[in-house]
């Protein structure tokens, strides 16, 4: 490890948990039964129970750590559509009536994230920043610019072209070739706003059970019974939002979703005459690149925290953090001599069709897949789901019925990641 890099204090943890840090929940006994449990205690665990506590299923949240440990507290709070194939790609597998479907739904849940947290009054530094997308390379630009020309009649989305002379005004940089602002994308921090929907579900009258992994789930006529070291419990629905966590306790869930590291840092603060130099907009930020780079500033506008690399067998962040910090240093080469204070990492689900998935399979509701970007997209699933549990009709959503694929001989462990990305890297450094 360069240990020069670190800060004597550095934490091998989420930045966000130094103000956040995961809430600490009594012990008591599970309950024998529940009308709903939930396996997972993120964004799309807290949202569907958030849906069947007010609507009055006794609901309880296991989690297998902390409560929200997983993603929902690590990521870069970066809100976007989050549905990764362009309309033609959709149109092509689909149909055009529902890739225009899909595509409406990636812009609702954006949307509704920011009306949700609103609504709810969650003091989580939430705002329509907009986002800066930068071309890597020259042509990128060019496809960048055909693409925003061209968007479809009925799912245009406001934006703005940067020429790369413009570029200073956005970011200080030279390493791109201009780039995209879509203004409506957002940022929040991210665990401030998991605490706040934490509280919200507490507060509906549902439970949180944290370290209590589900080891099996059981059919037991219309029931389940939900088993775990610390007792069994009778569930009359159970939902899985385990996303990139999702384990050998769903089989056919994790023959579909493939983990994939996902790692960031935090700069030690640095001073606002340079943090206005860098990112004098303060808006996120991510690239053209396949394996992407996405950054912004903290929300009290003194650290740049710097997100990218994917790996699925790196999980020391001690390791991943210099590795970033190089990456950084390539965009913003004053930074050279800045250190890391915070590295972290977690695990995010891809999918074979890079769509989001929801649905029920066997009688396990579940949505996952968000494919790195499920901060808007697991919330309003997780909302879904939720509402789909209780029956209601507005929980119908685009991806209902979309064939989940997997590959043959795939059981969860991607062994095809590393060559992939080691050709994504090299493409990356290509001129197309
Ligand atoms: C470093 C990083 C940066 C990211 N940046 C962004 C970003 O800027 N914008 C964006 O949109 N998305 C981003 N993401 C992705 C986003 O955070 C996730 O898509 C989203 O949080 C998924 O939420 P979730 O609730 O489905 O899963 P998670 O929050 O990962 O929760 C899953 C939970 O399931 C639990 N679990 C698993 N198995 C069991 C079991 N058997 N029993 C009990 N519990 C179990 C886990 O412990 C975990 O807490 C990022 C992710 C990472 C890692």
């Amino acid at each position: 490890m360069n240990d020069t890099l670190f800060t004597p204090d550095r934490k091998l943890a989420p930045y966000w948990w130094d103000q956040v840090p995961r809430p600490v929940i009594d012990d008591a006994p599970l309950p024998p039964a529940a009308d709903v449990v939930v396996i997972g205690s993120g964004y799309t665990g807290l949202h569907a129970a958030l849906q069947t506590a007010r609507g009055g299923r006794e609901t309880l949240i296991l989690d297998a750590e902390d409560a929200g440990w997983g993603c929902s507290t690590r990521n870069g709070g970066q809100i976007s559509t989050s549905v990764k194939p362009d309309f033609d790609t959709l149109a092509k597998r689909h149909g055009e009536q529902s890739a225009t479907e899909i595509i409406k739904e990636g812009q609702r849940s954006l949307a509704w994230i920011g009306e949700f947290i609103a609504a709810e009054a969650i003091d989580c530094d939430f705002g329509v920043v907009g986002r800066f997308h930068a071309a890597h390379n020259p042509l990128q630009f060019t496809k960048l610019v055909n693409a925003v020309k061209g968007q479809r009649q009925g799912l245009e989305v406001p934006t703005e072209i940067v020429e790369r002379s413009a570029q200073h005004t956005e970011l200080g940089t030279d390493a791109y070739f201009g780039g995209v602002i879509y203004k409506q994308h957002a940022s929040v921090h991210p665990a401030r706003y998991h605490q706040g929907l934490f509280d919200r579900v507490l507060r509906a009258g549902a439970r949180v059970v944290p370290r209590c992994p589900v080891l099996s789930i059981a059919r037991d006529g219309e029931r389940f019974r939900v088993i775990t070291p610390q007792g069994t419990v009778a569930a009359r629905n159970v939902v899985v939002a385990t996303n990139g966590y999702t384990g050998p306790l769903t089989p056919w869930l994790q023959r579909r979703v493939i983990p994939i590291g996902s790692y960031m840092i935090a700069t030690e603060p640095l001073s606002t005459e340079q943090m206005a130099r860098l990112m004098p907009r303060s808006r996120i930020v991510s690239d053209t690149r396949k394996v992407v780079f996405y950054y912004r500033a903290s929300p009290d506008q003194r650290h740049i925290l710097f997100g990218g690399r994917v790996s699925h067998d790196e999980t020391d962040p001690a390791v991943s953090g210099p590795k970033l910090h190089a990456d950084m240093v390539k965009i913003f080469p004053e930074l050279a001599a800045t250190r890391i204070s915070h590295s972290w990492c977690g695990f995010v689900a891809y999918t074979f069709d890079e769509l989001m998935h929801v649905g029920n399979h066997d009688g396990l509701h579940f949505a996952m897949g968000y494919c790195g970007s499920g901060v808007g997209m697991a919330s309003y699933l997780g909302m879904r789901v939720g509402q789909q549990v209780l029956g209601l009709a507005e929980g119908r959503t685009a991806f209902d019925g979309l064939p989940f694929a997997t590959r043959p001989f795939y059981t969860g462990n991607p062994w095809f990641l590393a060559p992939s990305i080691r050709y994504y890297r090299w493409r990356d450094r290509q001129s197309f």
